[in-house]
């Protein structure tokens, strides 16, 4: 049972239990109102939690880490193929031997074929990251997410020859429609545990810093190849992590889970 239905169970029992035993309480009018707008702020705000943080586990389990006892980080890669960024980021990681996953935006993949060949050949795996990216996609219906995903779905399969299983919902939002189809199609959902903003404002200083202080065996960091400074961001941070014990590791081996199906 998820912590959705769990939550569900609880708020409806509390407001039975507020409504049923009424006469044995002796509260004001005022008060009752208050209780009940209160359990539904708190129960709103849950759900609220749930669809902005992929990692609350709330409409469905996310994993967003590996063990932290491991020595292994695994990058990933969002929002592309981008037509100049993500070679470039192929070459950095080529030239570190570095294998890492993308999480390619349907839409991106369908115009850039040849990178997405090239993301496969140098040996790296792809997730699905939805067709369009939508910055509405907390509102979509059933029937819109369900194409969002088979679409991209279909899209890698062409270059994998099977089916990817990892799949990473845009801006991290879930809600139960999402979770649901996610689901159906045995996806599994992949978050992160250290975000390097990399597409904001930061300077590549600011934004190694922070990957610094935040390191942890075992961690998903997430980046974006259609940033263009992600790719000295990459080559840096890569540099830094030969000195460290840390290893790339890619994502499917380090959380050992087959990436297509
Ligand atoms: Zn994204």
């Amino acid at each position: 049972m998820t912590k959705f239905n769990i939550s569900n169970i609880i708020t409806i029992a509390l407001l039975i239990v507020l409504s049923f035993f009424k006469v044995y309480l002796s509260f004001s009018i005022q008060t009752y109102v208050l209780l009940f707008i209160l359990i539904l702020v708190l129960y709103t705000s849950y759900l609220f939690v749930g669809s902005y943080f992929v990692c609350s586990n709330i409409y469905m389990k996310a994993i967003c880490k590996a063990k932290e006892n491991k020595k292994s980080i695994a990058l990933s890669f969002d929002d592309g193929p981008d037509e100049n960024v993500t070679p470039e980021i192929l070459r950095v990681l080529k030239e570190q031997n570095a294998k890492v996953v993308f999480f390619v935006k349907g839409a991106n993949a369908e115009k850039y074929p040849d990178i997405i060949q090239k993301i496969v050949e140098d040996g790296h795996i792809i997730g699905n990251h939805t067709f369009s990216h939508s910055s509405n996609v907390a509102f979509l219906n059933r029937k819109k997410i369900t194409k969002e995903i088979e679409q991209t779905n279909k899209l890698i399969s062409c270059f994998t020859g099977q089916s990817p299983r990892f799949f990473r919902p845009p801006f991290g939002v879930l809600n139960p429609i999402i979770a649901s189809v996610a689901e159906k199609f045995e996806m599994i959902t992949i978050g992160w545990s250290i975000r390097s903003f990399d597409g904001g404002s930061r300077s590549k200083e600011l934004i190694i810093s922070n990957l610094k202080i935040k390191i942890h065996g075992g961690a998903i960091i997430l980046f974006h190849d259609t940033n263009p400074g992600t790719v000295n961001v990459i080559k840096e941070f890569l540099d830094y992590l030969a000195q460290t014990d840390y290893k790339v590791e890619r994502l499917d081996k380090m959380i050992n889970i087959e990436p297509y199906v």
